[in-house]
């Protein structure tokens, strides 16, 4: 089965499925993703929840984050993985948010990755999912069931994973797969044992293939 064949395949059941997949972040509007994106960093989407809402309820908006200190910022993240460094990237985005962007979120990749604390990963997921715009933020999951559906040309790291998904998924279904893919790695394909036999997309899946050839 060809990449292209695999794609389609893996594209034509979750099409079927019939639900429009989402982030598990919440959030309200570009900046609140925006920040809760970069919190989820090396932490899960369920403990980012639990400390937005009392975050974004103090400092709704880059000029409201912009005057806290990364110390008053710390009280309200101090739960998540890297509360220090966290702090001061959100500060910090924040100003260069009101300084440069006039308080709004940009959505291109070169001024997001301007931002401090805000590289490709982050700065895709706010291009996918914050404007609609045609990009693939590969996460762990994504990359690993890229790898074992076959479908990313055996990527040694993210970027050439990216590179290849994009080159082959209709621009306007990327920011879709990638949900499905991640998705399907925190539940289904997960990292230690895959659930193959729950899986319904075995039937394009090359490490499948290749274990029952075994
Ligand atoms: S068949 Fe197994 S390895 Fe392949 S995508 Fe499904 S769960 Fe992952």
């Amino acid at each position: 089965m060809t990449t292209g064949e695999r794609i389609a395949g893996v594209i034509g059941y979750f099409l079927s499925k019939g639900v429009k997949p989402e982030s598990e972040l919440k959030y309200s509007d570009q900046f609140s993703l925006l920040v809760a994106v970069m919190l989820s960093a090396q932490c899960t989407d369920k403990r980012v929840n639990m400390v937005t809402p009392a975050l974004l309820k103090a400092y709704p908006t880059p000029e409201a984050m912009s005057k806290a200190s990364a110390n008053e910022i710390l009280h309200f993240i101090g739960s998540i993985s890297y509360p220090n460094a966290k702090s001061e990237h959100l500060v910090g985005m924040s100003k260069m948010l009101v300084e440069r962007f006039g308080g709004i979120v940009p959505g291109d990749r070169d001024s997001l990755e301007s931002l401090p604390g805000v590289g490709r990963k982050t700065a895709n997921v706010v291009m996918a999912v914050g404007f609609g715009l045609p990009a693939m933020p590969v996460d762990t999951h994504v990359f690993r069931v890229s790898n074992r559906i076959g479908i990313s040309n055996n990527a040694r790291n993210p970027l050439q994973c990216e590179k290849v998904l994009m080159a082959n998924i209709p621009p306007e279904l990327c920011a879709d797969m990638h949900h499905w893919l991640l998705l399907h790695g925190r539940y289904v394909c997960t990292a230690r044992t895959p659930k193959c036999e729950k899986c319904d997309i075995k039937s394009y899946c090359k490490y499948h293939g290749k274990k029952n050839k075994q």
